[in-house]
C-alpha cells in the first residue's frame, strides 16, 4: 500500500493492547485501505485487531431511514469481519467520549482512523486526540488519490485538480490485497454486536430499490457496468431517463470503494466517451468536493464562495424577488413549478434526486428565498435531511456550486443571480423533451416512487 495514504496525526505512547480501527466514513470490511493498514500494523506487532464504530445519536440532520441504511450495512460488515476473526464493537453516544472511555479500558497499541473532511468529524477527532495518548494514524480510504496528496490547497475548479489527479492515479490504484483471517485475538468479546445494531436500527421502511450493504453495492455496480455505462454520456443528464449509476449512497456510507469502481472500469478495456464522462464525475468531481471541504472551513456558508461570487451576490442582494417561499413550503414541494416540485418529491420519496435536477433545484432556491445566505442554509438543510447520500462533501460542494459559483466562473449578469450561472424552467423544457414523464412520475403521490421508470 502506498504509505502516502497514511499520516500519523498523533505520536503518542504505545499501549500493550490490540490495534484498534475507528471505522467511520468507510464502513466496509473489504477493499478498505484503513482496515488493511490497521491489520498490517497488528500483524507486525503480533497483536489482535478490533474495529470500533461510534454511533452518534445525531449527525447533520440524518433521518431514521439514513440510520437504517447505515446500520443494515454495518450488520453485514460485522459478519464479514467476524469471519476474519476481527470483532466489530459498536459504541453509542458522543463519539469522542465513548471511544476515549473504551480506549481507557483497553489501552491499544495503535489507533487507526479513516479520513473525513467534514467539520463535525474533524471536531470528534480533535476531541479524541486531546483525551487519549495512543499513537493515531489517519488513512484516506475514501478518495482514490488521498486528499492531502492530490493537492495541498483549495483548487479553483475541476480544470486545476484534473491534471494533478491524472499524474497521481497510477500511484494509488494498485490492486487491493485480501483482508486476512486475523491470527491474533478472537471475536468472542463482540458477541453482542449484532444485537446492539439490531436494537439501534429504526423500524422505518427502506427507500424503494435501495438495498443497504456491501453486497447490494456490488450488485448495483455490476448492474450499472453491464446495463447502463455504455449509454451514460447520452442518458445521465435527462431526468426522465434512469441513466445514472445510483452508487452515491453506497459511496457516501463507504459500503463501496470508489477505487473498486475505477478499477472495474479501466480493466474492462479502452475508455470510450461514456467511461471518460463517468470517471470525470467519480474521480475528478468527487475528489474536488473533498478538496473544497478539506481546505475551506467555510464550505457551508457564503464566506466560502469565491470573491467574484460574493461581490456579485452582494450587489444583487436587495433585488426584488417576485416569488418567495419559506423552508416549509419548499420542503413540502408547494411551489408554482411542477419540475421543481417533482425534484423535491423525488428526493423525499426515494432518498435521491436526479443529478441534473439537483442543480436546477438549488438555483431556484437562490431565486425564491430572501437572500443568498438563506438560500444556502435552506438548500443544505433540505439536502442533508432528505438525501440518503447527503451530509457529504459532494452535497456541500454541489450546493456551493449552484448558489455560490464555487468551481464555476462568472456568467452574464442578471437580477438576483448577478453573475452566478442561471437556469430556468423554459431551458429545462427545451433541453428535455420528455420532462413531463419525470414530473408525472414524482408528482407528490407517495406511491409514485415505486412506479417503473417511464
Ligand atoms: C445541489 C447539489 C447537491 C448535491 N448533493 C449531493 C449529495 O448530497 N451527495 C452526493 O453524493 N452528491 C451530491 N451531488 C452531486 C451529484 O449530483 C450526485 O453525486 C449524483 O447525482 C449521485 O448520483 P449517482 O451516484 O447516480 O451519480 P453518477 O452520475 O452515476 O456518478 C457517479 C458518482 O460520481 C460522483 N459524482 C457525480 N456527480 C458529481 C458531482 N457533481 N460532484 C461530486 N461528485 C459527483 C458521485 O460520487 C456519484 O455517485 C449534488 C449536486 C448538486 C448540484
Amino acid at each position: 500500500m502506498n504509505q502516502q495514504r497514511v499520516r500519523r496525526i498523533q505520536k503518542g505512547e504505545t499501549g500493550p493492547g490490540p490495534v484498534v480501527y475507528w471505522m467511520s466514513r468507510d464502513q466496509r470490511a473489504e477493499e478498505n485501505w484503513a482496515l488493511l493498514h490497521a491489520q498490517q500494523q497488528a500483524l507486525a506487532r503480533q497483536a489482535p485487531l478490533t474495529v470500533v464504530f461510534t454511533l452518534a445519536p445525531e449527525f447533520l440532520s440524518a433521518q431514521p431511514r439514513h440510520y437504517r441504511f447505515l446500520l443494515a450495512g454495518l450488520q453485514e460488515t460485522a459478519r464479514q469481519l467476524a469471519a476474519k476473526n476481527i470483532p466489530l464493537v459498536v459504541l453509542s453516544g458522543d463519539p469522542p467520549t465513548t471511544l476515549a472511555e473504551y480506549l481507557g479500558r483497553l489501552p491499544c497499541s495503535l489507533l487507526v482512523t479513516d479520513f473525513d473532511p467534514l467539520k463535525p468529524k474533524q471536531a470528534w477527532k480533535r476531541a479524541l486526540l486531546s483525551a487519549v495518548t495512543v499513537p493515531v494514524d489517519e488513512v484516506d480510504a475514501h478518495n482514490v488519490v488521498p486528499c492531502w496528496v492530490a493537492s495541498t490547497k483549495q483548487e479553483f475548479g475541476a480544470y486545476t485538480l484534473r491534471p494533478k489527479l491524472r499524474r497521481l492515479l497510477a500511484d494509488f490504484t494498485e490492486s487491493y490485497p485480501e483482508l486476512l483471517r486475523h491470527p491474533f485475538g478472537d471475536t468472542a468479546g463482540a458477541d453482542g454486536t449484532a444485537g446492539i445494531i439490531a436494537e439501534a436500527t429504526p423500524e422505518v421502511p427502506d427507500y424503494p430499490g435501495m438495498n443497504p450493504g456491501s453486497t447490494a453495492a456490488q450488485r448495483q455496480l455490476r448492474c450499472f457496468l453491464d446495463e447502463k455505462l455504455a449509454a451514460y454520456d447520452d442518458s445521465r443528464n435527462d431526468p426522465a431517463q434512469n441513466g445514472q449509476s445510483d452508487l452515491s449512497p453506497y459511496l457516501h456510507f463507504g459500503q463501496l470503494s470508489a477505487q473498486r469502481v475505477f478499477l472495474e472500469i479501466v480493466q474492462a478495456g479502452p475508455l470510450r466517451q461514456s467511461q471518460e464522462a463517468f470517471l470525470e464525475e467519480l474521480i475528478v468531481r468527487r475528489e474536488l468536493a473533498d478538496n473544497f471541504c478539506h481546505y475551506n472551513p467555510d464550505y457551508d456558508n457564503s464566506k466560502g464562495f469565491p470573491a467574484w461570487a460574493q461581490e456579485t451576490l452582494k450587489k444583487h442582494r436587495d433585488d426584488r424577488r417576485p416569488l418567495l417561499y419559506d423552508a416549509v413550503e419548499l420542503a413540502e414541494a408547494r411551489t408554482h413549478d411542477p419540475a421543481w416540485n417533482a425534484a423535491q418529491w423525488q428526493m423525499v420519496e426515494t432518498g435521491k434526486m436526479h443529478g441534473y435536477m439537483r442543480m436546477y433545484w438549488a438555483k431556484k432556491i437562490l431565486e425564491w428565498t430572501s437572500d443568498p445566505d438563506t438560500a444556502l442554509t435552506v438548500a443544505i438543510a433540505l439536502n442533508n435531511r432528505y438525501s440518503l447520500d447527503g451530509r457529504d462533501p459532494n452535497g456541500y460542494a454541489g450546493v456551493a456550486w449552484s448558489i455560490g459559483g464555487v468551481h464555476d466562473r462568472p456568467w452574464s449578469e442578471r437580477a438576483i443571480f448577478g453573475k452566478i450561472r442561471y437556469m430556468n424552467a423554459a431551458g429545462l423544457r427545451r433541453k428535455f423533451k420528455n420532462l413531463d414523464a419525470y414530473i408525472n412520475r414524482f408528482n407528490g403521490n407517495v406511491n409514485a416512487a415505486s412506479a417503473p421508470p417511464s
